[in-house]
């Protein structure tokens, strides 16, 4: 178990790719702090599931990635309740489709505070603490969004291209502190955020959920096929692993092809 006797922080990990990549770390022996908005019973049955099926210890802060002060906060929360934060995966996004002209300025704020400016936060939080102990993973999930843009999702898409210079800047800083920062840019992943996306996509395109989901979403991925959140979990996983000392700074994709076009 290559996390054993380690804790990680997975924002936004109530649902979707946080909630694979937090179950995954527990798998291989990690504490976890999982994160994230839903029905308070429900995250309850998650976190008590994980500690049980894993033997490790869960605890749910409820910090709002919108709030710099709660996710800094949560960090400090962590580090009290297991003496360290070794991993930080920034998880946490939302998502609103429209054209720039249309598209709500408030709505822009709080993508570019949830998807970009926590990971500014919770990695300002767990930095000095990893560079003390000298090890640390620090893990964005990024988009093929953060390669390539798509219209009407201007707030997500400069969100995820600022993730990927985020953190390119920290892996330098970070270099020879034996603490690598990557982000993993999946394509198309079956997840809420996907599915709550479709009616928004067709009232901006005028299009069917069928032809949103196989001429809008699918036709970018030339596989043809949705990534899975157990596939994200994976590399999230082999990147905590010795073996992945010497990656950082790096963007790596999940696209099935995407951005390779
Ligand atoms: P999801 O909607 O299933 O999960 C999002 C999580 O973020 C949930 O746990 C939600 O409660 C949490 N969250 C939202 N706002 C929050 C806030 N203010 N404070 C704390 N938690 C908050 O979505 P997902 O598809 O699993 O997305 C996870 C990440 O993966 C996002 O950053 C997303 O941009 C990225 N991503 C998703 C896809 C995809 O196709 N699903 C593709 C590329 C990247």
């Amino acid at each position: 178990m290559s996390l054993k006797s380690r804790t990680a922080i997975v924002t936004g990990s109530t649902s979707g790719i946080g909630l694979a990549v937090a179950r995954a770390f527990a798998r291989e022996g990690a504490n976890v702090v999982i994160n994230g908005f839903g029905d308070a019973a429900a995250i309850e049955a998650e976190r008590a599931g994980i500690e049980k099926e894993f033997g490790v210890k869960a605890v749910y802060s409820s910090a709002d990635m919108s709030k710099g002060p709660e996710i800094r906060a949560m960090v400090a929360d962590a580090e009290k309740t297991f003496g360290a934060v070794d991993v930080l995966v920034n998880n946490a996004g939302i998502q609103h489709v429209a054209p720039i002209e249309e598209f709500p300025p408030e709505k822009w704020e709080l993508i570019i505070a949830i998807n970009l400016m926590a990971a500014f936060h919770a990695m300002a939080a767990v930095i000095p603490g990893m560079k003390a102990r000298k090890w640390g993973r620090i893990i964005s999930t990024a988009s093929a969004h953060s390669k390539v843009a798509s219209p009407f999702k201007s707030a997500y898409v400069s969100a995820k291209h600022g993730i990927d210079g985020l953190t390119k800047t920290a892996a330098l800083e970070l270099a020879t502190f034996g603490v690598t920062v990557n982000c993993i840019s999946p394509g198309y992943v079956w997840t809420p955020l996907v599915e709550k996306q479709i009616p928004d996509t067709m009232a901006a395109r005028g299009l069917t959920r069928e032809q949103v989901i196989n001429d809008v979403l699918l036709t970018a991925q030339p596989t043809k096929q949705f990534v899975t959140v157990d596939e994200v979990a994976a590399l999230a996983c082999f990147l905590c692993t010795d073996a992945a000392a010497q990656i950082t700074g790096a963007n790596l994709s999940m696209d099935g092809g995407w951005t390779a076009a």
